[in-house]
């Protein structure tokens, strides 16, 4: 039989989709990460007799084997977690690869990702999107994350739990830079949804609500302006100015400008030409 792999509402319980709710109502067991909640959640839809496994973080390794041979037996087993999507940011990876590599079959029954609902609604660029999920919570190793990450131009999707909130943000104000746009997405699909944008610095002034459940999002690092022929153009005057040959000024100019070493030359053979350089020969 497969493991299937069950999306739950991130907190609006009618978030659970009709398939959803049918496999786990059809399922011998069902995986989760905490039986008393998960036991709560499946009573609140009306699914109250369900054998519940816990698989959490810190027993999933030792699980997979019991779990293989469960399937391997034929009983219908679903994964579900706390809130979300199983795997991300959350228990079943492991289990997951096991079930891959042995040639088992997995199947996903899609819903809420807290990532995913943020970043739709966000008003960040949704094209490109880089999910870190958790940042680290020592200090030195998040903060170099974050150099790593300065560079990436698509959008930055954190998870990160309220009482790392003081520390991170200002971090990634000082790191990616205060004038970053920026959203935080608290209480997703609950009663105090809330999504707050600005400037990387204007959220660390003002981050709001200290409690719930939250995502931050941040905009990628501006693409650079391709080089225009004005500002090759004066790039190149000063180089010639403070003594550059043209050549020099040349290759000089599309390696700070990052156009063609070969747009460049003819910027400056111009420039040399107009103002009556006598390098003329040397280009040619
Ligand atoms: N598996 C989940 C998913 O699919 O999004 C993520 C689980 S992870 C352990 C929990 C983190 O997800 C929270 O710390 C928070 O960053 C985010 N999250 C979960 N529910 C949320 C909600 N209702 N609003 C905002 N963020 C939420």
């Amino acid at each position: 039989m497969p493991l299937y792999l069950v999306a739950v509402p991130l907190g609006n319980l009618e978030d659970i989709t009709l398939r959803a709710m049918r496999i786990l109502r059809e399922a011998d067991a069902v995986l989760c990460e905490d039986t008393r909640r998960s036991g709560h959640l499946l009573e609140l839809l009306n699914l109250p007799s369900k054998h519940l496994v816990s698989l959490h973080e810190y027993n999933e390794t030792e699980r997979v084997p019991q779990i293989l041979s469960w399937l391997e037996e034929g009983q219908s087993l679903a994964l579900i977690t706390d809130a979300g999507t199983p795997c991300i940011s959350d228990p079943g990876f492991k289990l997951v690869r096991a079930i891959s590599e042995q040639g088992g079959q997995v199947v996903p029954i899609p819903g809420p990702c807290a990532a995913i609902t943020a970043l739709c609604a966000s008003g960040l660029p949704t094209d490109r999107f880089r999910f870190i999920g958790f940042p680290s919570t020592k200090q030195g190793e998040a903060r170099q994350m974050l150099i790593d990450l300065k560079e990436a131009e698509e959008t930055l999707i954190f998870y990160v739990s309220p009482h790392q909130m003081g520390d991170f943000m200002p971090l990634c104000a000082e790191v990616l830079g205060s004038d970053r746009p920026a959203v935080l997405a608290r209480e997703l699909t609950k009663i105090h949804e809330e999504f707050r944008r600005g400037t990387l610095k204007q959220l660390c002034d003002d981050p709001g609500n200290p409690l719930g459940e939250r995502v931050l999002l941040i905009g990628g690092c501006p693409e650079e302006a391709p080089a225009t022929t004005e500002s090759i153009e004066s790039c190149v005057r000063m180089l010639l100015q403070g003594g550059y040959t043209v050549s020099r000024a040349a290759k000089e100019a599309a390696a700070r400008c990052g156009c063609k070493r070969k747009e460049a030359y003819r910027v400056a053979l111009q420039i040399a030409g107009v103002e009556g350089s006598d390098e003329m020969e040397e280009i040619k």
